[in-house]
Formats: structure tokens, sequence, C-alpha cells
């Protein structure tokens, strides 16, 4: 023992946090060389391999990384349960600035550890990493997804991801006013990046009238030029007075504060984790007579595109897949309004039972 070792600081009890939500496996990557820290959180594997992507954060400590980890991949067994995948759930962390640690050595390391996994964990990219990382880490594993199609990938997930978003509006504005048509409704869009650009292309199609907000004026311009959408500035989107509101750009969004605001029907957009709290902010929804359509469940598109990755890729095939996120949100509104819950809720709980059945398939193999 070395005289200047450190007291044991206090400790983080992984175990209970691990036994909360019933997560598989954690497991902690280090290499002095390349300077990679990283950790793989595997959720659950009842419905095939964990899959998830990998995001770069310079988190303020290793607890924050570790609940960020756990948190994400319970979301990706949800997701992959919901739309009907053969998937388990899992995703992965690499701690650090992306700015200044990302490097190939980096890339091709942390491949190295997914190798280790042997499939139980399969990654993709996803906030601060892109499709070249993918290729890095692919030097090293077959076990990633999410590569360029010049390379038998799926390419941009965006454009599934967005059919699949538009495909869970039709199917909440169905339940909401008795048909599925959008001509003539009003949608207030909130981000039109990658997702939120093709939607529109969707929503213009079909004569709907366009409502856009994006810190980014230069897209505001173009795509109000292209499709004839109205401007709106910054936070005045939750105010606005339209029937349909896509939330496109960030989390959390919908807290006490903007749903007071919203004057919207339907609440069916692309950006993770949209409710701030989802058991208060859930059931205020209900009460405000607003449908919500399951996040999770309606961007899931982007996942249904890496699984056809993963079994051979089929741009046609991924697209029909997207197509179901129709009548799954059509269901998940009856269920929640059988049962007086709301929606996410009822989402989640549809996921754990089809998790829940394969089980028992999958214990008398
Ligand atoms: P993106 O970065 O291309 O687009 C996000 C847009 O939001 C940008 O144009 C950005 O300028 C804008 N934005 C940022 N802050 C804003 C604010 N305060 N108000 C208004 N606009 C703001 O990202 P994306 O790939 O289009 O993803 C959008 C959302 O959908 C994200 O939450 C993402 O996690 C989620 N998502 C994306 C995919 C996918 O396939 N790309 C899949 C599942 C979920």
């Amino acid at each position: 023992m070395s005289t200047n070792q450190t007291a044991t600081p206090a400790s983080i009890d992984i175990f209970s946090q691990l036994q909360q939500h019933d997560h598989e496996k954690l497991v902690f990557c280090q290499d002095e060389h390349t300077g990679l820290k990283a950790i793989i959180a595997i959720h659950n594997t009842v419905l095939g391999p964990g899959l998830g992507g990998t995001r770069i954060w310079n988190y303020a400590n290793d607890a924050d990384a570790i609940n960020d980890v756990l948190r994400l991949s319970r979301g990706m067994t949800y997701k992959a349960a919901i739309s009907g995948l053969n998937l388990g759930g899992a995703k992965a962390v690499i701690i650090g600035d992306a700015k200044t640690i990302k490097t190939e050595a980096l890339m091709r390391k942390f491949g190295r550890f997914v190798e280790n996994l042997n499939g139980k964990y399969i990654t993709a990219e996803d906030v601060n990493t892109t499709t070249r990382d993918m290729e890095y880490v692919n030097m090293e594993t077959s076990h990633v997804v999410g590569l360029p199609e010049s390379m038998g990938g799926g390419g941009d997930p965006s454009p599934v991801t967005a059919y699949g978003t538009y495909m869970g509006m039709k199917a909440t504005v169905k339940h909401v006013y008795g048909n599925e048509s959008l001509t003539g409704k009003k949608v207030a869009v909130q981000g039109i990046g990658k997702v939120g650009g093709h939607l529109l292309e969707h929503l213009h199609k079909e004569g709907a009238k366009l409502y856009i907000s994006d810190i980014n004026e230069e897209m505001l311009a173009r795509f109000a030029k292209m499709y004839g959408a109205t401007v709106v500035n910054g936070d005045d989107i939750y105010s606005t007075d339209a029937e349909i509101f896509a939330p496109c750009a960030l989390g959390a969004i919908l807290n006490t504060e903007n749903i007071n605001k919203l004057k919207c029907k339907v609440i069916a957009g692309a950006a993770n984790n949209q409710l701030a709290d989802e058991n208060v902010h859930g059931p205020m929804l209900v009460e405000k007579g607003i449908a919500y359509a399951p996040d999770f469940l309606i961007n899931a598109g982007g996942l249904i595109n890496v699984y056809q990755e993963h079994i051979g890729y089929n741009r046609d095939t991924a697209f029909r897949n997207t197509e179901h996120i129709y009548n799954v949100t059509l269901d998940i509104m009856k269920a929640a309004e059988k049962s007086g819950t709301h929606t996410q809720k009822a989402a989640i709980e549809m996921a754990e039972k089809r998790i829940h059945d394969i089980l028992k398939v999958r214990s008398t193999y």
C-alpha cells in the first residue's frame, strides 16, 4: 500500500442503483494510453442484444455519468420493446470534452471494449459522436450500427425518424378528431433540424399550416420560404394558436410553466425525454385535455432503421416497419383512456408487458 494513499471517498452505492430498475450490467472501461474513460450500461437483454448509442459528454463527476447511462439505457429498452424489435436496451457514455478527447485511437479502443462484450452490446452514434467515429469503432468490432450507406449501413436515420413522428402525429390526431387528416391543421414545430426539417416536408405535402421556431435564423428563413411557414419567436411557440405542437429540439420542455402556456390539443414530436417529470407532467397534460404521443414511441424510426442495419439493411423495410408506429400510437391512446392514466405510463406498461411475455417464451426454450 502506498504511503500517500488517500482515505476512501464516500461510497456510491452502485448495486442499489442497478437494482432500482433491474439493470443487468455496468461496464467501466479505462485506458491510460488513449485517455478513454467510458461506461457501458446494459439494462435488459430479454428481447435481444442491448443496442444504444455512445454519447460523449463532459460530466461534472462520475456519479452524473453513471446516472445518465443508467437512465438512457433503460429508455432504450422501452423504445425497442414498444417498437416490436428483437433488441434490448443499452447505452454508452465516454467521459470528457468531445472537442479535445476524440481521436481515432480513443474510438478504436472503445471499439475493443465493445468487442469484448461479444455482441451483448451493439453501439451506434449519439450526441457528440458521428458516422465517422463509428467507422473507427467498426475497425475493432462488428457490433456497431449507424454506418454510412457506402459501408452497407443505413446512413442518416433522420428521414425515418421524421416519418415515424409523422405517423404518430396522424394517429394522435385521429384519436382526438376522429380522422387522421392534417390538411388545414395548424402545426407548431419547435426545432427544424435534421428531423424537424423532414417532418415539415410531410406536413407541407399534406396541406398543414406551419409555424416554426429555431435558434438558427438562416434555417428559419429557408424553411419559411420553402413551405410558406410562419416564423415564431423563441418561447412564443408554446402559446401558438395551433392544434398540434411538435417538439423536435430539446428535452424536458414539457414543464409546468410551458404546459400552462399551451393551446394545442395534440403534442407529437421527435425530441427525446420531452416530459420534464413524467409523473407530474404526464397527468397534467391529461388534465388540460391534451393528447400526448409518447416520444420514445414516435421517435423510434431511427432505432428501427439501425435495427434493419443489424439484420441486413433495406431502406424500404425500415420505412414500412416505421409505419407501424401509427397503430401502436392508437393502441396506447385507447389504453390510456380506458385505464384513466397518461399515455407515457400506458406506453411504458405496454413495453414492459412485451418483455414480460417474451421472458416466458425464452425461459421455456
Ligand atoms: P438537430 O440538431 O439536427 O436539430 C435540432 C434543432 O433544434 C436545430 O436546428 C437547433 O438549432 C434547434 N434548437 C436548439 N435549441 C432550440 C431552441 N431553444 N428552440 C428552438 N430550436 C432549437 O437534431 P435532430 O437530429 O433533428 O434531433 C431533434 C430531436 O430529436 C433531438 O431531441 C434528438 O435527440 C431527437 N431524436 C432524433 C433522432 C434522429 O434520427 N436524428 C432520433 C430520435 C430522437
